[in-house]
């Protein structure tokens, strides 16, 4: 298992026989690799961490208070806007999109679990569908605010 002991010991978390988080390049830094391939439509792990009330690099929003902190396994899931996998912030299961062969790493889509990202990025995907920049579901590119009442959550993070 990827996590300590203290998460107990549910079947579904990863194994260090099917996933890593190992070094990607300069660009992306650390992903996470699956040694084995997943059919579409199967659960691929349940996650785990420690629940956080600010967004910290790593995190994953549970809810619009609450965020996941997993420095083992899903806060090392890198970016795209075409996906491989989608996360589930309710049961903490993560379920395959298409079918993903062995060997490659595991992409999220960071707005699907996001409003607000820790720092947004250009993105470089390289999918046809390409937003260009990574952002989190309710804010505009350059950190501007779609709501205006997420202003104190982004001015507390200064
Ligand atoms: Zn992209």
């Amino acid at each position: 298992m990827l996590y300590p002991d203290q998460f107990g010991k549910d079947p579904l978390f990863p194994k260090h026989s099917d996933f890593a988080v190992v070094f990607k390049d300069e660009l992306a830094g650390r992903g996470v690799i699956a040694y084995r391939a997943f059919s579409k439509g199967e659960i691929v792990a349940r996650m785990a961490g420690y629940v956080v009330h600010e967004i910290r690099q790593h995190t994953l929003q549970l809810t619009p208070e609450t965020h996941l902190y997993d420095p083992y396994f899903s806060g090392f899931f890198l970016h795209s806007c075409s996906p491989n996998i989608s996360l589930n912030m309710v049961d903490l299961t993560i379920v395959a999109l298409k079918d993903i062969q062995a060997n490659n790493f595991l992409y999220m889509d960071y707005a699907e679990t996001e409003d607000i990202l820790f720092k947004q990025f250009p993105c470089s995907c390289g999918s046809s569908n390409c937003r260009g920049w990574v952002t989190g579901r309710k804010e505009m590119i350059s950190g501007e605010m779609v709501q205006p009442e997420l202003l104190n959550i982004n001015q507390a993070m200064r």
